[in-house]
């Protein structure tokens, strides 16, 4: 039976093969959505290694993060945007989760990733998950929380779609909230924590900034962020 099943994948696989997501080549068997080459071509940022980065410097003078780091330079009509559009439109979640697991793969050489506690994704606003079924960064968060067996709260923040939700919070943390648009679901959860925010792929650095310094006021002991992708410059 074993047997038969194996054969009828295998047949499966000839008549449908999978396309890499990120060439559009044809797949081995034995991988999964990214081929092999594509795998070992991407330009890997290394930002864990540079205080300095170009990511850290976005964010100096804006709120205080531990670590700010980024898996991979988004490079325009290239593999890391092909990736990142499947991931984002293309019901291609699993993306997420792969660069997540092989992300925290490397953090493991140096012991990096023991900084972390707790990894929180930066939320979507209400709708636009409705539509979009998930959360692309909380796919992200979810591998590499795999691999470094440590928490995700998928749900640790909420962004608020509108402010009439909090009457329970207190005068100011519902100024707070407000003011970032966003909500901590659980302040004990957070509290004295060493947390990484996570999202795909960094622009302006609004959101994060917004989410980082929410999470510091609300009793965080420390916020790095990290992100699929950023640009090179
Ligand atoms: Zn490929």
């Amino acid at each position: 039976m074993a047997n038969l099943k194996s054969y009828l994948s295998a047949l499966l696989y000839i008549l449908f093969p999978d396309n890499c997501l990120a060439c559009g080549g044809v797949i081995e068997e034995e991988e999964d959505s990214i081929c092999s080459i594509c795998r070992f071509s991407l330009a890997k940022t290394n930002f864990h290694l540079d205080d300095k980065n170009i990511v850290a410097q976005k964010f100096w003078g804006r709120t205080k993060l531990n670590y700010a780091i980024s898996y991979l330079f988004f490079r325009k009509e290239g593999d890391v945007q092909n990736l990142l559009h499947g991931l984002k439109y293309n019901n291609q979640p699993q993306v997420g989760e792969i660069l997540g697991n092989w992300y925290a793969q490397e953090l493991m050489d140096n012991d990096f990733y023991k900084n972390f506690d707790i990894i929180i994704p930066v939320p979507m606003h209400p709708k636009k998950l409705k539509k979009r079924g998930y959360n692309q960064s909380a796919y992200f968060g979810k591998g590499l929380a795999e691999i470094w067996k440590i928490p995700q709260l998928e749900n640790g923040i909420k962004k608020l779609s509108n402010t009439l939700s909090q009457t329970k919070k207190s005068r100011q943390e519902r100024y707070d909230n407000m003011k970032a648009g966003f909500e901590i679901t659980d302040l004990e959860a957070i509290k004295n924590k060493n947390i990484l925010l996570v999202d795909d792929v960094i622009t302006t650095g609004a959101t994060l900034e917004a989410c980082a310094n929410l999470l510091l006021k609300g009793g965080a002991k420390t916020v790095s962020i990290a992100t699929i992708a950023a640009a090179q410059s």
